[in-house]
């Protein structure tokens, strides 16, 4: 095919890693995915559907920033089940430990009640399985509290995100599941309430309380996003018109035949098939 550099690997070899693509009911629907497919349809099918990543994802100025964050989670994780973390912070990025010196002076280092870290949630919805994954959630009486760690050096406005998918995701199947949760009193959406707490703007986090009202617009908006997801498919998953997403898109060789901006020619091979690797954090049971 022009325009798509060729593998280096041997047929027999690109085959046995090749896995067959999912089903819209196989791939796991989470806030990365849904944010993808507003982005892209065509990009939501390469990366979810057809499993496709990109070899030299590491030439990219963001993976810093991901080996980061993947640190100061894991930090905190490990922290959140009273294990001892001090004796790994000299081996791990100098920016990390100074975001887990402000996260030791902040109000999360020392919550109350029932401390759950790294929870799955997932909940089937109109045939498709979707997923969570709370950094925390803080169960008191009458409380259910989200809190996301957030590394980013840009801090969202506060009118963008309640738009986000994760910010309208968590609570929405939080409130799901509720039912299966140690509570000590009948549950109602009034009582979840989500942080995003950014470690480069700890005096900024990003306080939301939730609603019944909040959790049934929820549902209904993310029921036509699934309604739209099939129409998506039954178009073969369609570029997005907006072309200036494209520039710098990593499947623009696909779509159009054109190299990606700002990537060396040479970091260049073409994209490979993970043979087990989900993109998604997790693959829950099926029902
Ligand atoms: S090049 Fe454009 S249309 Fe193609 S996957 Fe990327 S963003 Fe979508």
């Amino acid at each position: 095919m022009s325009g798509i550099p060729v593998a280096k690997l041997p047929f027999s070899e690109r085959a046995r890693l090749e896995p067959r693509s999912l089903t819209l009911e196989e791939v796991t629907l989470s806030a990365s995915s849904l944010t993808l497919l507003e982005h892209c349809p065509r990009l939501f099918r390469y990366v979810y559907l057809e499993r496709l990543i990109w070899p030299s994802a590491d030439v990219f100025e963001h993976e810093r920033e991901q080996q980061q964050g993947r640190q100061f989670h894991r930090l905190v994780e490990l922290y959140s089940q009273g294990r001892e973390v001090e004796s790994r912070l000299p081996s791990l990025d100098e920016e990390v430990q100074q975001w887990w010196q402000v996260f030791l002076a902040s109000p999360h280092a020392h919550p109350q009640g029932r401390v759950f870290a790294e929870l799955p949630l997932w909940q089937r919805i109109e045939g498709f399985k979707l997923i969570a994954r709370l950094d925390r959630l803080v169960i008191t009486p009458g409380s259910l509290h989200i809190v996301d760690w957030k590394t980013e050096r840009h801090r969202p406005l506060d009118r963008h995100l309640p738009k986000s998918w994760q910010v309208r995701l968590y609570p929405l199947l939080l409130c799901g599941v509720a039912e299966q949760l140690p509570l000590e009193s009948p549950f109602h959406p009034e009582q979840v309430q989500l942080t995003l707490w950014y470690a480069q703007h700890p005096q900024q986090p990003f306080h939301l309380h939730y609603s019944t009202t909040a959790y049934e617009q929820g549902l209904a908006d993310l029921k036509a996003t699934l309604t739209h997801l099939r129409q998506l498919e039954a178009q073969d998953f369609p570029l997005t018109p907006y072309t200036e997403r494209c520039s710098s898109c990593l499947f623009r060789s696909r779509c159009y035949g054109l190299l990606p901006e700002g990537i060396p020619p040479e970091e260049i091979r073409d994209w490979v098939w993970p043979s087990e690797v989900q993109i998604s954090p997790e693959d829950p049971p099926m029902d």
